[in-house]
């Protein structure tokens, strides 16, 4: 170029002389030396040129090794395509970063070394650059010769010689983009670990003590401001020498921890005590040290607090009369007390050694472990439970639970509470009292019964199922009232019985029990009276003498009250009527025996006047007659003698038995005699009573003893007192009676024999029973056929002259 510049240059020159020297003045000759001047000058100018060619040429080649060098080992890829994208060139770095030998390389298409994103990003990519024949890049991934992908960066050139031509630079990103990666995860754990952290925290570097960084926290804590926290040193915060720092470095180093004990002054001048964890960091290549720290004043004022708390409880716990155990979650024993030990009768070292589960109860642990996972899962703070303990002995102890979850500070659950108070006696008693109070209830809701509960005004507390059947009222509707409230309550005579005679109130007034009361009580339901027998019981608290409640038990006597009703009435009837037969018997009696004694003695008289002049039979049709009626005499005479029993008698009086039966013995003496009987007694009373009444009694008995004999009659009359009644026994050792006829022998007219076996009417006993009744007492027989009979009857020992007092 310079060459050329300046041959023109001269030629100009040399031209313009020469047209000069044509047309001018001048001598030719000096217009030539002129040149030749010029021309030398140009020589050496060209000489000059070719020499500073000669070095640019060398420059030339010493620049195309250069850039040879630079091409082949530059640290980027370079690759020369064609207009057709075959690669034409490409350097050692490039084809290094596909892992491939230059050779492989060339004259292969460059989209083969791409899938098939990337090669759409190419495509488009190269259109960019042919459309505006400008430089573009782009990034994509390679597929490399071993299969695995470069992340690259790519820049295009276009060359236009004859045909366009690209010249692309390839950048290895894959670094860069983890480099990035790891930079910003770094950069967000440095901000969320060190800038957002709850706790204060420092870079220091470490020789200088110069504090680098510091998050907010720490700025809030010491009371800087941020911009002025990172422009102070370490030695402005921390007060402790600098050999009280070597020693507390030296202590974290025997302990192997990175834990300082600090004091630390803030803005404020206060000196506080922290706890400062320190490590080393490398940032930017720098090493420094970071420290977080703690302010821990309070936790040492409140450790020495809790030291002596601690203390006191431990203290508490050991001496505390309840069962204490403390479990772990996974319910390993980690403390138990005195009392629990004592309790179960295991040493606290066996206590220790065992799970909760190997002395519980099995019927209680479900309920036990259910309610302790709902502990555990949050699900309730405590609970209490009543459970069985086997104690060492196998004995059951039954306890009482309160089960508390224990939490730390950050509100986490640690470990299980557990206090256990001993109910084993309450227990027994609560049962006991449960058996109890089941009979009681059962009872009290199936007896025939009526029972109602009052308080001490008399209001009607609790009423069973009984009491509402008889009264005709459900319970519902008699709480809360008094007792009288609810109907109309009648005497026996049906005069109204009032409330304040009620015998609960006359309980609850005079503190005594009422008993035996009747009252007829109206049944809205059967619309009727019903009658009642009620017993009122006070109850009294222990100590007091006013009672504060009042039971009432009754019974329905409707049924009975009726029946006697009509028992009376029928006993009134019976008397009556009784007397009337008496009265018809007595006339009757009395007044037959007249005709009677006719009839017999008109017969008689027909029998003596007439005998000659009756033929046999007559004579004995005139001894039937006068046997019938002699028979019916008799039979008349006892009838009148037991009529008479209760109509015609006298008052009682004392008198001597003994007396009274050496009459009778004297009446019986005939009889006496002739059968040799034999006759005893004990001794004999004196007693109030109807004398001939009893002379007839024991002439009665005496005789039918002597009578029904078939031996010589051994009677002896015995007599003793038992409860309220003398009884007396007349005993023979006669023909006896079957039991079966013991009832039957004291009705009127009955008899065992016959008249031809043994005389008489039937009526002896019967009078017998009537005269014993009359007194107050009864009769009865005590005997065995063939062997002998007793007859007993009793009269009362509280006799006077009107008879039973
Ligand atoms: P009666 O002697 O007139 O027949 P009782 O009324 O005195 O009437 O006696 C009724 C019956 O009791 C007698 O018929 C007799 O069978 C029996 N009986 C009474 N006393 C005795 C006795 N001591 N031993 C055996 N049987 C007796």
């Amino acid at each position: 170029m310079i060459e050329n510049s300046k041959g023109s240059k001269l030629r100009d020159k040399v031209e313009d002389i020469l047209s000069e020297h044509s047309n001018s003045e001048l001598p030719f000759y000096d217009k030539f030396s002129e040149l030749v001047h010029e021309l030398q000058t140009y020589q050496i100018e060209l000489e000059m040129q070719n020499e500073e060619l000669q070095k640019s040429w060398k420059d030339l080649e010493d620049a195309k090794l250069k850039y040879f060098d630079l091409f082949e080992f530059a640290p980027v890829g370079y690759y020369s395509l064609n207009e057709k994208e075959l690669i034409k060139d490409v350097n050692l770095t490039g084809a290094d970063l596909l892992g491939f030998e230059k050779s492989e390389l060339i004259d292969s298409a460059f989209i083969r070394y791409m899938n098939f994103d990337s090669r759409r990003i190419f495509y488009k990519h190269l259109m960019k650059v042919k459309k505006t024949l400008t430089g573009q890049s782009c990034e994509l991934d390679l597929i490399k010769n071993d299969g695995t992908n470069l992340h690259a960066h790519l820049e295009t050139l276009p060359i236009q010689k004859d045909e366009l031509d690209f010249r692309i630079t390839i950048t290895n990103i894959t670094d860069l983009i983890n480099a990035e990666e790891a930079l910003r995860e770094s950069d967000g754990k440095y901000h969320s670990l060190f800038k957002s952290n709850h706790a204060s925290m420092l870079l220091i570097k470490p020789v200088t003590g110069e504090i680098v960084d510091a998050n907010p926290t720490a700025a809030s804590f010491y009371g800087y401001r941020l911009e002025e926290l990172v422009e102070m040193n370490i030695t402005d915060i921390n007060v402790l020498s600098d050999e009280e720092v070597f020693n507390e470095m030296l202590k974290a180093k025997s302990e192997e921890n990175n834990h300082f004990l600090f004091k630390h002054r803030l803005a404020d001048g206060e000196i506080r005590d922290v706890d400062v964890y320190s490590g080393t960091i490398i940032i930017n290549g720098e090493n420094l040290l970071y420290s977080i720290i703690h302010d821990i004043t309070r936790q040492m004022e409140v450790e020495y607090a809790l030291r002596e708390s601690e203390e006191r409880f431990r203290l508490i716990f050991d001496q505390s009369p309840i069962g204490d155990v403390i479990v772990d979650l996974n319910y390993q024993t980690l403390h138990v007390n005195n009392a629990f030990s004592k309790m179960l009768e295991y040493s606290k070292e066996e206590l220790l050694s065992m799970e909760f589960t190997e002395y519980t109860h099995p019927e209680d642990l479900d309920i036990n472990l259910h309610y302790l996972q709902l502990l555990r899962d949050g699900k309730i703070d405590d609970f209490e439970l009543e459970k069985r303990y086997y104690r060492k002995d196998g004995e059951i102890v039954w306890a009482h639970l309160h089960v508390t979850i224990v939490k730390n500070q950050l509100d986490e659950p640690v470990y299980i509470l557990t206090m256990i108070e001993d109910i084993t006696e309450r227990k027994k008693i609560q049962l006991a009292l449960q058996v109890s109070e089941e009979k009681y209830r059962t009872l009290y809701e199936t007896m025939t019964q009526g029972v109602i509960h009052q308080d001490s005004l008399g209001r009607i507390i609790s009423v069973n199922p009984a009491a509402e059947k008889i009264m005709g009222l459900n319970h519902y509707s008699m709480q809360g009232e008094t007792c009288n409230y609810h109907c109309k309550a009648i005497h026996e005579d049906g005069t109204d019985f009032p409330e304040d005679k009620h015998p609960s109130m006359i309980a609850l007034k005079t503190g005594k029990e009422v008993r035996d009361v009747v009252m007829g009580v109206f049944n809205p339901q059967k619309k009727s009276y019903g009658w009642i027998n009620v017993n009122a019981t006070p109850l009294f608290k222990p100590n007091e003498k006013k009672p504060y409640q009042v039971y009432i038990t009754f019974e329905d006597i409707t049924k009975t009250i009726k029946a006697q009703k009509l028992l009376n009435e029928t006993l009134i009837e019976l008397r009556r009527s009784n007397s009337d037969l008496e009265q018809f018997a007595y006339v009757a009696s009395h007044d037959l025996q007249e005709p009677l004694r006719m009839v017999a003695n008109f017969t008689q008289l027909l029998e003596k006047q007439y005998k000659d002049k009756l033929d046999e039979n007559a004579s004995e049709y005139i001894n039937f007659a006068v046997d019938g009626a002699e028979r019916m005499q008799e039979l008349i005479k006892d009838l009148l003698a037991y009529s008479r029993v209760t109509s015609h008698h006298e008052d009682f009086i004392e008198i001597d038995f003994e007396e009274l039966i050496e009459e009778v013995l004297f009446d019986l003496e005939i009889i006496i005699e002739e059968n040799k009987a034999i006759i005893t007694l004990d001794p004999l009373p004196i007693i109030y009573s109807d004398r001939l009444q009893m002379r007839q009694l024991f002439q009665n008995l005496i005789g039918n003893a002597i009578k029904y004999n078939d031996k010589t009659p051994l009677i002896h009359i015995s007599v003793k007192k038992e409860d309220a009644d003398w009884i007396f026994g007349v005993s023979d050792n006669g023909i006896g009676i079957k039991s079966e006829h013991y009832e039957r022998i004291f009705q009127v007219f009955k008899r065992l024999h016959t008249k031809e076996e043994y005389d008489g009417t039937g009526i002896g006993l019967a009078i017998c029973q009537k005269i014993v009744e009359r007194h107050g007492g009864r009769i009865w027989i005590e005997s065995e056929l063939g062997k002998g009979s007793t007859f007993y009857f009793t009269i009362p020992l509280k006799q006077d002259n009107q008879g039973l007092i």
